[in-house]
């Protein structure tokens, strides 16, 4: 006869389990209270478990059964005592109170490792034990029913790390070590977090290297020491976070130093973040516990770990950042202190030459040819003085926005002319040569273009101490203006050469033999800025220097000779063709390109790269002359992201000649944003055979 309705596995097993051979007899005669509550938990679907009698011989419903986990689901009729002997040192004593005191017990938070899946899982429940009362009131049995709380056990314990890990202080001396403190902030629960790896991505030079880690070693520390190949071409690849095989990810050999249980851990999740903005992407591997699944709450924890590790590292760039800004703070501040030393001297000079001058003309009883010799030295001083505070007062009007212009139209040829012969009747030790002087006709400010002149005239020969000409030239080049004034003196180092038009830089190794404020050259970029002019240096060492700057001039159309065919466009300033055969765009920037003619050069490569569906370009820059940083920015914010989204991977881009072409390349390239791979390269075919390998 079928006593339990047989709707679960356990009632099936109970009706046929052989009673008759135990001490509790053949259901027919069982107490009906054991009846009722073998009944109500056989059709309960929370976990229960009775246990009747001084022997404690046990039932329990399907619920219950993955709690029995390795035990098997074989336990009934078995005593408790017999199922559970490691436990019954504590629950035996309960046990005992609630059949002979009838006390009801809880018991919260009670640790069970399950084998519910292919793995053992560590598992939370509260139990609750209560009596179940006979009809006399006499008690004949424990009624357990239990609740799992493994979701709240490990999330308010994964929950409590995060909140103790405390803030980690930025110590600028140490900055590297900052992270790594941070990380270690999330080595205290290995139990949810037995390993992690912060591993950071360099773009430009498609790097992988790791910031910091915990809870694995290997010989080798660098990141080639934990990734397996098959890991870096995963995480290259990734753009969605996702949990992994440890062993796809790491590499043979990597010993797991924290070993919260004694299986190693086989999954980890990794979450990839982007940060552009440092030209990195960042990604955080989190060990998972070998003892629990990954879900919702699981993935919530490692997302509030790996935006920590993110936010430190951010931090601690910001605060690279900062430190640097405040270095260049210092460092005008120390440039400012010394300008007003500069000055000061260089005013004092003149001044006490001219007043020596005078005193020796008061006191004189000199004739006339020695006391105009006299007079004329203290007038050159005072022209000098006079030079010096026009300059200080350019800056002060430059910096307050009120330097005046009063623009006419003007022929330069005219202009270049007066000036050049002003300056030559002032110095007598070199020769002004004017090798072309072009007809243009400009608009612009004639006193203004005049000091120009002037002051480039004048660095010329300040700066040539051991020469003896300086040769000035103007020509008409792709309908600007174009003027130089070349030197034969100590000439300049690349590496200074970007900085020459700032305040009050001098080059400090040439700064002690010659006199000078620093001001000049400011002032002449600001001035060629008004005249929407642009200027650019070129110079060896030793050698000399030419000082070139350009001008519009007024009048001329730019002529666009287009040529739009299928595979080739051309114009004035660039040439693009499709080299079918080896699969790529060859791009020729020629002569002088201005911001304008950057971008529509720019958009066309955009449209013919859309176009084929090529993704490489060789850039060639060799024919570029002078500069086109006003567009540099552009090129590096948002041509290249475009450039990107369009299919370009690989950009070979070839120098200009031009010191300043080159580092308007630099700056596009040190701002770019995104994954687009860019080589820079003095050699054309260098640049060519990078483009096939890759
Ligand atoms: P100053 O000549 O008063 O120092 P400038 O602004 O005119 O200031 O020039 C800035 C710096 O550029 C100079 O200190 C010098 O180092 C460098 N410089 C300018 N012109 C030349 C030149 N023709 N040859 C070499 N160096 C030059």
């Amino acid at each position: 006869m079928k006593f339990f309705v047989e709707n679960s596995r356990m009632a099936r097993l109970i009706n046929a389990y052989p009673w008759h051979n135990s001490s509790l007899g053949t259901i027919e005669v069982w107490p009906p209270e054991l009846h009722n509550a073998v009944s109500t938990m056989l059709e309960s679907r929370i976990p229960m478990y009775v246990a009747w009698g001084e022997e404690f011989i046990q039932f329990y419903n399907d619920a219950y059964v993955p709690i029995l986990g390795a035990k098997g689901d074989d336990e009934i009729g078995k005593s408790t005592r017999e199922t559970w002997p490691e436990i019954w040192p504590v629950i035996g004593p309960m046990f005992r109170k609630v059949l002979r005191e009838g006390e009801s017990f809880g018991f919260p938070g009670f640790n069970l490792f399950l084998e519910r899946g292919s793995y053992t899982e560590e598992t939370y429940f509260d139990f609750s034990y209560s009596p179940i009362r006979k009809i006399d009131r006499t008690i004949g049995g424990v009624f357990l029913s239990c609740l799992e709380t493994t979701d709240r056990v490990l999330h308010e314990r994964r929950m409590e790390m995060l909140a103790n890990t405390l803030p980690v202080a930025f110590d600028s001396t140490a900055a590297g070590d900052f992270l790594k403190e941070s990380h270690l902030q999330l080595s205290h629960n290995p139990k949810d977090l037995p390993y992690s790896l912060f591993i950071e991505y360099n773009i430009e030079k498609e790097a992988f290297s790791c910031l910091s880690k915990f809870g694995l070693s290997n010989s080798d520390p660098q990141i080639k020491g934990f990734l397996s190949a098959e890991g870096v071409h995963i995480i290259r690849n990734l753009s969605e976070e996702g949990v992994f095989e440890s062993q796809k990810i790491l590499k043979n050999g990597v010993q797991f130093d924290l070993k919260p249980w004694q299986e190693d851990p086989t999954f980890c999740y990794i979450i990839p973040y982007s940060y552009n903005h440092f030209k990195c992407r960042n990604y955080v591997l989190l060990g998972l516990s070998s003892r629990t699944s990954c879900n919702e709450l699981y993935i919530q924890f490692f997302r509030l770990c790996g935006r920590y590790l993110q936010h430190q590292y951010e931090h601690w760039q910001m605060r690279k950042q900062e430190e640097k800004q405040l270095q260049a703070i210092q460092e005008l501040s120390t440039k400012k202190d010394e300008f007003i030393s500069v000055a000061s001297h260089e005013l004092k000079t003149p001044l006490t030459s001219a007043k020596a001058f005078l005193q020796i003309v008061a006191r004189s009883t000199a004739s006339m040819p020695q006391i105009e010799k006299f007079v004329s030295g203290a007038l050159k001083q005072l022209d000098r003085l006079q030079k010096l505070t026009t300059d200080l007062l350019d800056i002060s009007k430059i910096n307050a926005g009120k330097l005046d212009y009063k623009i006419t139209e003007l022929n330069f040829a005219d202009l270049l002319q007066e000036a050049v012969s002003n300056f030559q009747s002032t110095v007598t030790t070199h020769q002004i040569e004017v090798e072309q002087n072009q007809d243009a006709v400009i608009e612009g400010d004639s006193q203004r273009l005049e000091q120009v002149l002037n002051n480039l005239l004048s660095n010329a020969v300040k700066y040539s101490p051991q020469a003896t000409k300086v040769v000035v030239s103007s020509s008409l080049i792709q309908n600007y203006l174009v003027v130089a004034v070349r030197d034969f003196g100590v000439g300049i180092p690349q590496d200074r050469i970007h900085l020459l038009f700032e305040r009050f830089y001098r080059i400090e190794e040439t700064a002690m033999h010659f006199q000078g404020m620093g001001l000049g050259l400011f002032i002449v970029s600001e001035i060629l800025n008004r005249h929407k002019g642009r200027f650019w240096i070129e110079s060896e060492q030793g050698k000399g220097s030419t000082f070139y700057f350009m001008l519009p001039v007024k009048g001329l159309q730019t002529v666009t000779q287009e040529v739009d065919a299928e595979d080739h466009y051309s114009n004035l300033h660039i040439s693009i063709s499709i080299n079918k055969e080896k699969k790529f765009l060859y791009v020729n920037w020629l002569g002088f390109q201005n911001n304008e003619s950057v971008r529509q050069g720019c958009l066309k490569m955009l449209d013919m790269l859309k176009k084929t569906g090529l993704t490489k370009v060789l850039n060639d820059n060799r024919s570029v002359l002078g500069t086109w940083s006003d567009a540099a920015e552009w090129v590096g914010k948002e041509w290249f992201p475009m450039m990107e989204a369009a299919g370009l991977k690989h950009f070979a881009w070839i120098y200009s000649n031009s010191t300043f072409s080159q580092l308007s390349a630099h700056k596009s390239v040190d701002i770019l944003q995104g994954k687009v791979v860019t080589r820079l390269f003095n050699d054309g075919n260098e640049g060519e055979d990078w483009l096939l390998k890759v």
